[in-house]
């Protein structure tokens, strides 16, 4: 293992914004009101100098839609109602920014969630970093189970397990200074520059992924660990609903907390950023901010 706390080279973060579906706030948000809620699915492009285009997740994409046309994976759509508006897919986005889809070299996948996967037939030649366990679950039989746990086996690729990394078999890193309370990292490029990081509980084998942006900001893409971060930087727990959602309610609940001990340390140069929570999209520098 290495001690991981020297290199840490920069990278660029852009954040999408690929998507987004509405639900009332209650159904994913401890104490969360009857209110309509939007919640984004939020896209990290990430730009190394040498290992090219990455991108963390992918968002939605029409193949979700394709997915969920048929019982029983249309009670998926039903229960989160998806909105993606043209100028927020994802390919059209990569262009604004200069990328093509053969020239994204690589995903991350946070977990095998359909919001976080569904583009990733659009991106032929990406590698894709995910944990093998997730990736097993994926390939388990009983498509009901499958659903139960919004695992939709449609959107992996023909041909993942040619291109699948698994996360688990990078090399183990320690992680900077005022993120240890997560424990070890695993590192991607093995220049320390992306740290998968594990944030187990919310679904089977989920890792969010820790950078240093340009600014010298240091930035976790924590997946779905929580939904929202506030102003007072408290990370939301999730609500009582999503309990059958969860791969492991227990965990999911020490991840959070590991998680607000991160934020309790109040460090400006530390950025916590759910894949859905607009606030925290809305608090990025208007330079990381990707989609108008
Ligand atoms: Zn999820």
């Amino acid at each position: 293992m290495n001690d991981g706390g020297t290199a840490f080279p920069r990278t660029s973060l852009t954040v999408l914004r690929v998507g987004h579906c509405t639900h009332p706030e209650c159904l994913a948000l401890r104490g969360g009101g009857l209110r309509s809620a939007t919640f984004p699915a939020l896209v990290g492009l990430i730009r190394h100098p040498d290992a090219g285009a990455l991108l963390f997740d992918t968002g939605y994409a029409d193949h979700f839609l394709r997915a969920t046309a048929a019982f029983p994976e249309r009670l998926y759509r039903w229960a989160t109602p998806v909105s993606l508006p043209p100028e927020e897919c994802l390919l059209p986005q990569l262009a604004r920014h200069g990328i093509a889809a053969h020239e994204v070299a690589g995903v991350f996948a946070s977990h095998l969630h359909a919001d976080h996967i569904a583009g990733l037939r659009d991106l032929p030649r990406a590698r894709l970093w995910c944990s093998d366990a997730a990736l097993r679950f994926a390939r388990t039989p009983g498509r009901v189970a499958r659903l139960r746990k919004a695992t939709l086996q449609a959107l992996l690729p023909d041909d993942v397990e040619r291109r699948h990394v698994a996360i688990e078999s990078c090399e183990r890193s320690a992680l900077p200074s005022g993120w240890r309370v997560l424990g070890d990292g695993l590192d991607l490029l093995g220049d320390g520059s992306l740290r998968a990081v594990p944030l187990p509980g919310h679904a089977r084998g989920h890792f969010g992924l820790l950078l240093r942006h340009e600014d010298d900001r240091e930035v976790l893409l924590a997946g779905d660990a929580t939904w929202r971060i506030d102003d007072a930087r408290r990370a939301h727990a999730p609500a009582p609903a999503t309990r059958a959602l969860s791969d492991d309610w227990s965990l999911q609940h020490a991840t959070l907390a590991k998680l607000q001990a991160v934020l309790d340390q109040g460090d400006d140069g530390h950025c916590v950023l759910p894949s859905h929570c607009a606030a925290s999209y809305a608090r990025l520098p208007a330079a990381m901010r990707g989609t108008p």
